[in-house]
């Protein structure tokens, strides 16, 4: 398990001036489109959120609809700390149980991003893509010689 991983978030200060440091975790909003009526609710709807990152917010549609079953049922927009060991996930498995937690059935929800962070699968960071992992290019080097 990936999650198992400490992460650390590099806080800003003075003497990092502006060197450049890859982030380990970001704040990043993301779209759940068709979420069932039964979803709906707080409770649902940070569950769901759990699944691709940790919720912090949700936006006051969202909000609104879990409060009073009104407002727009498209789609819930939340915002969550990404981290950079996870992979943007597509889309979230809702599974509904039995009380004996046998699996009755599960719907599929679809996760949008407002824009989709550079993030190296290899180093685990953000801020460059694989393709473009220095270090990555280091230790294939080192390996060949
Ligand atoms: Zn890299």
């Amino acid at each position: 398990m990936v999650d198992s991983v400490p992460l650390f978030v590099m806080s800003w200060n003075a003497e990092m001036g502006m060197k450049k440091a890859d982030p380990v975790k970001m704040p990043l909003w993301v779209k759940m489109v068709n979420v069932p009526m039964e979803a709906w609710s707080m409770d649902g709807i940070s569950a769901m959120a759990s699944s691709p990152g940790t919720p912090i917010l949700m936006d006051n549609m969202t909000t609104h609809m879990c409060q009073f079953g009104v407002g727009r049922p498209d789609y819930a927009r939340v915002l969550i700390e990404f981290g950079a060991t996870k992979n943007l996930k597509k889309c979230i498995n809702i599974q509904y149980t039995h009380k004996e937690q046998n699996v009755r059935g599960t719907k599929e929800v679809k996760v949008e991003y407002d824009w989709k962070p550079m993030v190296c699968t290899y180093c685990r960071v953000f801020g460059h893509f694989v393709e473009r992992s220095n270090i990555r290019q280091r230790i294939v080097e080192r390996r060949s010689n």
